[in-house]
């Protein structure tokens, strides 16, 4: 395999309920070094699921999924983490209660390098100076798009040279999802980490993505650059539903 692809996704079928009804029908998809990508399509198209299948929360019943050439179809969610790839979930997941400092240090509660952990906490402070100046802040507190960077801030505890992002912008007002797209340019520029984007934003997905995959009806209907997929001039109509 070309060792600039970070992910390998080949093939794949998963399913939710039972294996006579898949989310996804066979489903190709790769990620290189540095690159963002998008999965895009209409709701229902199996979009989340690919993430899901990757971190073990939809069924995976046919195809492989690769990581650095290493097949980690049937590994456990756990040990992902470990391996490099982090998965920022939809709804962003935070501890409300726990302040953002708190919730910083659970994403990366696995590691047992203590120093590592601080120099890399310090790294996150860096990028997010807001994170630093608020964080004895509760999570709960905070913005829509505030989360969003302390969810951002908690995936990068571990030095992800790979992450997965179900709908960063779900939900936020506009100015709000504007700064999260930005966030994610910082990330993949700062930290040299590869991106798997799961969007609705289909606009702004398409402003930061270096390649996009339409999926629809839990397969593929289109590969290839943001331009090319508009140059089908199709976006509408056939993609997105
Ligand atoms: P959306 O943006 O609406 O989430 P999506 O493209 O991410 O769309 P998925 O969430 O991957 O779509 O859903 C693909 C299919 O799997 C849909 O038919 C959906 O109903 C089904 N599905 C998703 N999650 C579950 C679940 N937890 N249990 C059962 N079926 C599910």
């Amino acid at each position: 395999m070309d060792s600039n692809v970070i992910l390998s996704i080949r093939n794949l079928q998963a399913f939710y309920t039972g294996p006579d009804n898949p989310a996804l029908g066979g489903v190709s998809i790769s990620v290189n070094r540095k690159e963002i990508v998008a999965l895009i399509g209409p709701n229902g198209a199996g979009k989340s699921t690919v993430l899901k299948a990757i971190f073990k929360e939809a069924k995976v019943n046919k195809g492989e999924i690769l990581f650095e050439e290493a097949d980690i179809t049937r590994l456990p969610a756990g040990s992902l983490a470990e391996l490099g790839i982090g998965f920022i979930p939809e709804g962003r997941r935070l501890f409300g209660s726990l302040t953002v400092e708190e919730n910083l240090d659970m994403g990366g509660f696995i590691f047992k390098d203590k120093e590592k952990l601080r120099s890399n906490k310090e790294r996150v402070f860096e990028l997010f100076p807001f994170l630093f100046e608020n964080r004895h802040k509760l999570a709960k507190e905070l913005s829509g798009g505030e989360q969003q960077m302390v969810a951002f801030g908690r995936a990068l505890m571990l030095k992800p040279k790979l992450l997965l992002m179900d709908e960063p912008s779900l939900g936020l007002a506009p100015q709000m999802t504007d700064r999260v797209f930005d966030m994610i340019k910082t990330i993949v520029g700062t930290f040299g980490v590869s991106v798997l984007l799961v969007e609705q934003n289909v606009k702004k997905a398409m402003e930061i993505a270096h390649r996009v995959y339409v999926l629809n009806l839990g397969r593929v209907a289109f590969e290839g650059t943001p331009k090319a997929l508009l140059e089908t001039g199709d976006l509408r109509g056939t993609y997105l539903g």
